[in-house]
């Protein structure tokens, strides 16, 4: 497998450039891999449309999606009439309730999140979290810290300042580490370890980039994200035996880096 490609490429965050380490998948991996996650065009512009006094929101039990004005702070599915919160929450004190939002949570470096699920669209975490946390969009770490609890986004930003330690499996789509981090990643698309980042864990992901600067030591599987590491070394046996019938070996093989 190869590790790092030999193209340069611009780090759209901050401009560096790297050297990409995204080793190209075999046809049979790449197929399963790309889920449909794209957005719809006439969703997106659905959503350009409405930016100015609407959003577009779905709803948490039938996934339904319907438009709300930015002003309102709840409303009611018209699939299923479910309530659906759309309130922005700011966590300064203790707080143990549980959350569920289309709208934003801000943990601040004075609050305690206790709560056991928190899900919204996105949240910047600076205080203490011990639950739970699901971001729909983004979630920014900027902490110094344990996180004991499951957390995922579809895009997470560790901030340079940061140094947590991740207790569960943390699950995102994209990930960008600027700070330093440890615990086990799990990642539909791409793991970025920035200049003065530092990833001390497992990873598994689409694909990895790491600048120069940037450190992580631990295994790599390139692959199949939504599989544990134990089904990824299953299936790279069973390629293993249909290369020796001909077909093209590309398995994913753990490796390591500095
Ligand atoms: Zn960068
Ligand atoms: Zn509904």
């Amino acid at each position: 497998m190869e590790y790092v490609a030999a193209k340069t490429t611009i780090c759209r965050q901050c401009g560096r450039s790297f050297s990409p380490s995204a080793p190209k998948l075999g046809p049979k991996l790449k197929d399963e891999s790309s889920a449909p996650e794209e957005v719809p065009l006439h969703r997106k512009f659905e959503a350009i449309w409405s930016r100015q006094h609407n959003r577009v929101v779905s709803c948490f039990e039938c996934k339904r999606k319907h438009e709300v004005s930015d002003a309102a702070s709840s409303t009611n599915c018209p699939g299923c009439s479910a309530h659906i919160d759309l309130r922005d929450y700011k966590i300064t004190t203790s707080f143990s309730r549980t959350i569920r939002t289309r709208g934003d949570v801000h943990l601040t470096t004075k609050g305690d999140l206790s709560s056991t699920s928190v899900i919204c669209t996105t949240a910047i975490v600076e205080g203490k979290l011990r639950g739970n946390l699901e971001c729909e969009d983004s979630m920014t770490i900027n902490l110094v810290g344990k996180i004991p609890g499951r957390i995922g986004a579809q895009h997470m930003v560790v901030e340079r300042k940061s140094d947590i330690q991740c207790f569960r499996r943390v699950r995102v789509t994209n990930i960008d580490i600027k700070g330093r981090m440890s615990g086990e990643i799990l990642a539909s698309g791409a793991v970025t370890i920035h200049k003065g980042g530092a990833l001390d864990g497992n990873v598994t992901a689409k694909s990895i980039a790491i600048e120069k600067g940037g450190m992580f030591s631990g295994q790599l599987v390139i692959g199949r994200a939504n599989l544990t590491q134990g089904e990824l070394l299953a299936e790279a046996k069973a390629a293993e035996k249909k290369a020796e019938s001909g077909v093209p070996l590309s398995a994913a093989q753990p490796l390591h880096a500095t």
